[in-house]
């Protein structure tokens, strides 16, 4: 069983990759710098000044057919190196919480460590913004240690529904394996219940947090009635939220465990405004200033029913 490409998008969208060549998307607040390309504007331009000027788009070419996945591409599979490592990433965090539940009972003090998981709980999908939005914007596939994980975001949105074909510890070992790093020592140097029920709840919730993401492109009645609760309940990031972050203008939306820093981080204009930072400071532009992918889509209904059909 396989997918055709001729499924995946519509013929629409093909003729569109293929014959133009820049798009102009609705306008956007950007930064001139020094270096930026002249322009023949007649009034001089301070050149630190902040402009809104049409955001001219250059959709990247897709690759040939061989690049895209397929539902039986190995890549979406797990190995056992994979399993491996999410065995060992919930076993550190099962250690951190199992501590914390031990240690609460001896000491009959139940609230701030409950406490200190639901802290860790709200913390985790901030964790996971801040790291998505990176991921998203800066490096590529050649960037150490984060390199993998950079292409596959990239990945993931040229070609969002993958994720749902993706095997469980394929889709979570990169995680587990720093969870597993991170929070071991964090198990052997704390015996406090609240710090090891804040790094449990912490680190299990940024490590199934792909898993969250995955579900979030799922389709309702794909999913799982618990887990269309917990997303309907704002427990888990909805399907809806998710959504918005493959749809134009690419910038928001980042956070995937519950979503609940989404509104805040981007009615405040956050990422913008270290994006600005990270521009000024370092000359540095986020992909999202240049590269919304048009490509970008999310997984319908109907295109789910059609690639199963297939
Ligand atoms: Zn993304
Ligand atoms: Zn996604």
């Amino acid at each position: 069983m396989s997918i055709l490409p001729q499924h995946k998008y519509p013929l629409k969208s093909l003729h569109h990759v293929h014959t133009c060549h820049h798009v102009f998307l609705p306008t956007r607040v950007q930064c001139s710098a020094p270096a930026a390309t002249t322009t023949t504007t007649k009034r001089r331009r301070n050149p630190n000044q902040l402009v809104i000027e049409p955001r001219l788009v250059t959709p990247p070419t897709l690759g040939p057919d061989t690049d895209r996945p397929v539902l039986n591409d190995p890549n979406l599979q797990s190995t056992w190196p994979h399993r491996a490592w999410v065995a060992s990433g919930c076993t550190t965090v099962l250690v951190a919480l199992v501590k914390s539940v031990t240690g609460a009972a001896d000491s009959h003090i139940w609230v701030e460590p409950i406490l200190a998981g639901l802290v860790g709980y709200v913390l985790a999908d901030l964790g996971s913004g801040v790291y998505h939005w990176a991921i998203d914007n800066y490096g590529d596939a050649s960037t150490p240690i984060f390199g993998t994980q950079i292409e596959a975001f990239q990945g993931h949105h040229k070609w969002p529904w993958t994720i749902t074909r993706r095997q469980f510890a394929n889709n979570l070992h990169a995680l587990a394996r720093s969870v597993t790093f991170v929070v071991l020592p964090m198990d052997l140097a704390f015996n406090d219940p609240a710090t090891l029920g804040f790094v449990g709840v912490c680190s299990g919730c940024i490590m199934f947090s792909q898993q969250f993401h995955a579900w979030a492109h799922g389709t309702k009645s794909r999913l799982p009635p618990p887990v269309v609760a917990l997303q309907d309940a704002g427990l888990l990031v909805s399907r809806s939220q998710h959504a918005a972050h493959h749809r134009p203008p690419y910038n928001n939306n980042y956070c995937i465990v519950n979503g609940v820093w989404n509104e805040f981080l981007d009615k405040q204009k956050v990422f913008e405004a270290l994006e600005m930072i990270l521009f000024f400071k370092l000359g540095v532009r986020p992909r999202s200033w240049s590269e919304p992918n048009s490509e970008w889509t999310e997984e319908t209904e109907a295109l789910s029913s059609q690639i199963t059909a297939n």
